[in-house]
């Protein structure tokens, strides 16, 4: 395959399958894992990132709107498909035609789901979201039991699952973490006494099944982590993953430049001493934050190379340290291993000033990805 740029992101599809595995051998055997594929797979291809979760053990798929859902079910995905939140009611014959399951926590919604339902001669299945105190989405866990009663009335519709989402599952010892598994628990209890049977019972995030075995119920829900990559420093050490997603580019340009010469807009930087410079073809637009300015470091021959002068739109100057030679095609490494030498997405995110999610998801904005299976 012939590539236009030389700047991509390589895919390990190997090693989601592997990370699924893993963290489905954390829960006990008949716990169900939904794969979270939001937001184009966190980065890496919501479709293959699917396929490779399901090859790897998992059972159903998650995703955060509606679009997302039907480019799966298009692509051919048979597996049970989530919306994870509440689609707008004009949505529901669609979701029944497909039948994709939303989560649902209003009477508007539920009276639509229930009218294409009926319409169609099925019970639409979704998933009751409870809002037990991130104060997000979902029905207040208060009004839980009386919601669902009501809610069990619609024909048409059919309650699947029940479910929360932690706030804070990633602090180990966090007393709201601890708050918002009683409230989950009472609203359950509190359903059964209105004799309505909440399903599916799923509440962790891929902290919260590392962490918290007391919270993985009937299903849990794994995101960022089936992409090799830790929700927080708290899971580090806690469960072995391989990060699927490696930033590689090739050096555009090679220039010597004298000592005081400035780099890049603003001239952020001056060179101490006469240098080298290779410049890369990516910048913000590819997902390096403009944070990472000055910060950043990029492997090329196994070497760390410091990042200077600011981070352009589409290219990046790193400086060559001395003894290394570089030359105009040599591979770059942003992200990833090289040499026995690595680039964590969580060191990148450090410099960026946020969390290795949304560096993933950011690096899918315009460089191809490639596909490997290790
Ligand atoms: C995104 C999301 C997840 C997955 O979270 P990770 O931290 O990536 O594992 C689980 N549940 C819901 C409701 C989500 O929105």
């Amino acid at each position: 395959m012939a590539y236009q740029r030389y700047a991509n992101v390589e895919v390990d599809l190997g090693a989601i399958s592997r990370n699924v595995r893993t963290l489905k051998g954390m829960t006990p055997r008949a716990t169900r894992f939904m794969a979270v594929v939001k937001a184009d797979g966190y980065g890496h291809g919501a479709l293959r990132a699917a396929e490779a979760a399901l090859r790897g053990g998992a059972d159903r798929i998650g995703v955060a709107t509606v679009e997302e859902a039907l480019e799966l079910r298009t692509a051919g995905l048979k597996q049970p498909l989530h919306v994870l939140s509440e689609p707008p009611a004009t949505a529901a014959p669609l979701l029944v035609e497909h039948g994709i399951i939303p989560s649902l926590y209003s009477l508007a919604f539920a009276a639509a789901l229930g009218a294409a339902g009926s319409a169609a001669g099925v019970e639409a299945r979704y998933h009751l979201k409870i809002d037990t105190g991130m104060n997000r989405i979902g029905v207040d866990a208060a009004d839980a039991p009386e919601f669902a009663r009501e809610v069990a009335a619609i024909g048409g519709i059919r309650l699947e699952g029940t479910m929360t989402h932690f706030a804070t599952a990633d602090v180990p010892g966090d007393w709201e973490y601890e708050r918002q598994l009683e409230r989950f628990r009472d609203a359950l209890l509190r359903m059964k006494t209105e004799r309505v049977d909440p399903g599916i019972v799923h509440a962790a995030n891929s902290a919260a099944t590392i962490l918290h075995p007391e919270a993985h119920f009937d299903m849990v829900r794994c995101g960022i982590a089936i992409y090799g990559l830790h929700p927080d420093r708290s899971t580090y050490g806690k469960v072995d993953l391989a990060a699927a997603m490696s930033v590689k580019a090739r050096v555009a340009r090679v220039k010597r430049i004298g000592m005081g010469e400035g780099v890049s807009y603003g001239f952020t930087w001056h060179a101490p001493a006469p240098t080298t410079i290779a410049t890369l073809p990516l910048g913000y637009a590819d997902g390096v934050h403009r944070l990472c300015s000055n910060r950043m470091t990029v492997l090329i021959g196994g070497r760390p190379c410091q990042q200077v002068g600011r981070v352009c739109m589409d290219q990046l100057m790193v400086e060559v340290p001395r003894g290394l030679e570089v030359r105009v095609g040599d591979e770059a490494v942003i992200v990833g291993e090289q040499g026995g030498a690595a680039i964590t997405m969580d060191e990148l995110a450090t410099h960026a000033e946020t969390i290795n999610y949304e560096l993933a998801c950011g690096f899918a904005l315009r460089m191809e990805r490639r596909y490997l299976s290790s």
